[in-house]
């Protein structure tokens, strides 16, 4: 589906003659390849337009080295540009959890991949840092998405929080603080509920929620595959709630992944994991170099 970046700035240099230094002629053609190769992997254009431009900046006047053709200098110089536009913190996956019982509060829209990541986050911190977890749904709107947690939480060998019906979220959470505190947990996660679209009565309760338990991470949980409206999502969380990552669900699908530098170069948030599939092992930490390459074909 999609033309490889480097063979198509190989077939843009072959018509170009062979200089010392690459020359601002020679970037400009390439980069207007980028920037098609950029939009056709989902970034958004003022983003692409944004990127192309610095990475302009930086190409131009650039020695041409011996061992690789300029084509292979351009890609090298955007990919490297793009790592670093996606570098967000140091340790992606190094969550804030000390003091314990530390609250991570779980966000998004339903059909994110929210509950699901929830369940893998938990196995995560379980196995890899040995701390007990326990979850918690807060979707009282759908009995089900409860039941999925408790199914989950089987599954992975992590708590939850018993289901009491007819309790507010507010309420639930501040249970499973109290519970979490009395039990000796390290860390206790809040599912929050999911809508179709953001609302005011969605945002209201999240914002409950977190004047409740003051979560040392507030974790967005975002559709990798849907592109702008990914950024968008992230920006009215943010704006609202104020986010402290994001988790991109669904790389495992056939996008390329160009959400990823929207979501950092707009929201400034960090990418702290990618899911990679349903089962409960198929989360990443994030790594930019991954996704720089993908976006690039
Ligand atoms: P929620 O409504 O946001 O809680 O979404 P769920 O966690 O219920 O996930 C919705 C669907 O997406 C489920 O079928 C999950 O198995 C699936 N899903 C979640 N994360 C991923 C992922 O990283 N890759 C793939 N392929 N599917 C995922």
């Amino acid at each position: 589906m999609f033309e490889n970046l480097s063979e198509r700035l190989s077939g843009v240099f072959d018509r170009l003659t062979k200089q010392g230094a690459l020359s601002e002629e020679d970037v400009k053609t390439a980069l207007r390849e980028v920037r098609v190769a950029l939009l056709e992997a989902d970034v958004s254009l003022p983003v692409a337009r944004e990127f192309v431009k610095k990475v302009q900046d930086q190409a131009t006047g650039q020695a041409v080295t011996k061992s690789i053709t300029p084509g292979q200098q351009v890609v090298k110089i955007v990919h490297d540009a793009m790592v670093d536009t996606l570098r967000g913190e140091e340790d992606p996956g190094a969550l804030k959890i000390d003091n314990p019982p530390a609250p991570i509060l779980m966000v998004g829209l339903q059909g994110s991949g929210k509950t699901t990541t929830t369940g893998k986050l938990a196995k995560r911190l379980k196995e890899k840092e040995g701390k007990k977890v326990l979850m918690a749904s807060l979707d009282v709107y759908r009995p089900a998405a409860m039941d999925q947690l408790a199914v989950l939480g089987t599954q992975v060998g992590v708590d939850t929080l018993p289901i009491v019906p007819g309790q507010k979220p507010v309420d639930i959470a501040k249970r499973a603080k109290q519970q979490a505190t009395l039990g000796g947990y390290d860390v206790y996660m809040l599912d929050t509920a999911g809508r179709l679209h953001i609302d005011e009565v969605l945002m209201n309760e999240v914002e409950q929620v977190r004047n409740a338990v003051d979560p040392r991470e507030t974790l967005l949980v975002v559709d990798g595959l849907t592109g702008q409206v990914a950024v968008e999502v992230a920006e009215e969380f943010d704006a609202k709630v104020g986010i402290s990552g994001v988790v991109l669900t669904r790389m495992d699908g056939d996008g390329r992944g160009g959400a990823a530098l929207s979501m950092r170069a707009v929201t400034g948030k960090p990418i702290r994991f990618v899911g990679l599939g349903e089962k409960m092992d198929a989360l990443e930490t994030f790594e930019p170099d991954r996704i720089a390459g993908r976006i690039l074909g």
